[in-house]
């Protein structure tokens, strides 16, 4: 044998030489981690990165290897410093958790133990079911229905609304394909639908104009007798009305639709009701508000989203279904290589048969460990906080002549604008995008920016329990502070 082959017989593994070196570095990033979410308070919400941060990552691909410790260091310079900056206290930008520690440690475990969701008969797989079960109670489904962890609320959506595609095809979808569909389907919607229910209707082979966006009322919610008339318009046309989806809490200004017409609606016209609760589902467990998704319990689907008000690290959502059966109907596949055995690792169920994943992360862990610490009680009392927090903000707008509310706040987002006296719509929008980039740059507080009925403004979402009223104040102090300065600089004087 020559010496190449040699050395290609003696063993290489990706375990440490040493594993007292891994323990010690373990340890230092453990203690980094913990100053790093305890002092965030101090640190920008969000700040540039300098050039010669970028041009790191154009480093080329490694092929020597690099001590951890060097690896690590790496990291510490050039990531960890320039997070999006969601788990800081003033970040109330588009829609999004701010993680916890716990949750952390849960990611963590779950990556050493190693386990695929995909099913088998082994611990995790329990604690996977466990989670969803406990999901289920959240929103008052009963302990008969189904659900799967997924990777976020676009991934539940479509889980749910594959599962309605399929339920109301009128033939077996599964097998011949939606060019089989004899009657075209419709689904509904609100026109403040989310984005993603665009794109599951175009993943699903419906196509995006087979999902109506019905108008809503001066609430932002659907319109109920619009949607009625929606659906006898259809039917007089040969489509087939499939499906409502009804929004708990829209990602423009939170509008809670009024779940409970849309169940008995459903229920008159025989189309599956599915809940997008990604923003609200999780309502029904804050004792002062959950009267306000009074009706979700009556779906036949929900995606909800553990990664936003429970703050589970990303990645986190929840598909539920009513009808177990329809729901492992969409998905089931037994192919020869996963083949259950009556007793050993391969006797438990296969949980891949309720989604589109084959392998599957172990993301029930940092769920359960933080749902094990604080307990839902808790999570419900943040829910409360944190739209508690949104009516303050609302008030503080409302009090300032300069400010002004663009839409009603529902729950825990706040749509706002710094008027600028007879500036036209351009202008204002300029004017307002300007403040919301100085308060990014400044490190002061991230915000993002919509259009509520043609109208451009500020948003603020409070998915955050490190936020404190004190911050909200901040905030206000802060735009009309860069309002000022704003304005008496020469571009948008
Ligand atoms: C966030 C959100 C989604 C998408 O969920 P992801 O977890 O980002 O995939 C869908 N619908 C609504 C109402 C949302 O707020």
């Amino acid at each position: 044998m020559d010496t190449l082959q040699d050395a290609m017989a003696t063993h290489e593994t990706l375990d440490p030489p040493d594993w007292a070196d891994v323990q010690a570095l373990s340890h230092r990033v453990i203690d980094d981690a913990v100053g790093y979410l305890r002092d965030v308070r101090d640190r920008p919400v969000w700040r540039e990165m300098p050039p010669e941060v970028r041009t790191f990552f154009d480093a080329p691909m490694p092929r020597a290897p690099a001590s951890l410790p060097d690896v690590y260091g790496e990291v510490t310079d050039n990531l960890m410093a320039y997070p999006m900056g969601n788990i800081h206290p003033r970040f109330w930008s588009w829609y999004m958790g701010s993680s916890n520690f716990t949750g952390a440690l849960g990611d963590f475990l779950a990556a050493i133990q190693g386990s695929n969701l995909g099913g088998g008969n082994h611990a995790a797989g329990l604690m996977d079911s466990q989670v969803v079960n406990w999901c289920k109670e959240m929103v008052g489904f009963p302990a008969a229905a189904s659900g799967t962890l997924v990777s976020g609320g676009s991934m539940a959506n479509i889980i749910g609304l594959t599962v309605a595609r399929n339920a109301k095809a009128g033939v077996d979808v599964r097998e011949r394909g939606v060019g089989a569909i004899p009657r075209p389907l419709r689904f509904y919607a609100s026109d403040q639908v989310h984005s993603c229910h665009r794109k599951a209707m175009e993943a699903l082979g419906l196509g995006n104009r087979a999902l109506r966006r019905i108008p809503t009322d001066t609430g932002l919610r659907i319109d109920v007798d619009a949607l009625k008339a929606a659906i006898a318009e259809d039917r007089d046309a040969s489509f087939k009305p499939a499906c409502v989806i009804g929004t708990a809490g829209t990602v423009n200004t939170g509008a809670v639709d009024d779940l409970q017409a849309l169940a008995a609606l459903a229920e008159a016209e025989d189309l599956w009701f599915h809940v997008d609760g990604c923003i609200g589902a999780l309502i029904a467990v804050a004792p002062q508000n959950a009267a306000l998704v009074a009706g979700i319990e009556q779906a036949h689907s929900i995606a909800l989203d553990p990664h936003k008000w429970l703050h589970a690290p990303f990645e986190a959502g929840c598909a539920l279904v009513r009808d177990a059966s329809a729901h492992r109907n969409s998905f089931a596949v037994t192919p020869e290589y996963l083949e259950s055995t009556p007793r050993g690792l391969a006797s438990g169920q296969w949980l891949n048969d309720y989604g589109l994943q084959t392998t599957r992360g172990f993301r029930a862990l940092k769920i359960w460990m933080a749902l094990k610490e604080h307990g839902i009680e808790k999570f419900g009392r943040l829910i409360d906080q944190n739209i508690a927090q949104a009516r303050h903000l609302a008030r503080l707008i409302e009090d300032e002549p300069v400010l002004e509310l663009t839409a009603a706040t529902t729950v825990n987002i706040v749509c706002f604008r710094h008027r600028l006296d007879g500036a036209p719509e351009d202008r204002l929008k300029a004017f307002n995008t300007e403040i919301m980039l100085r308060l990014q740059e400044e490190g002061i507080a991230v915000l993002s920016d919509t259009t509520v009925r043609g109208r451009h403004c500020l948003r603020v979402a409070i998915t955050n329990h490190r936020t404190r009223r004190e911050d909200l104040d901040l905030l206000v102090r802060e735009t009309l502070r860069l309002g000022q300065e704003i304005k008496s600089g020469m571009e948008y004087a």
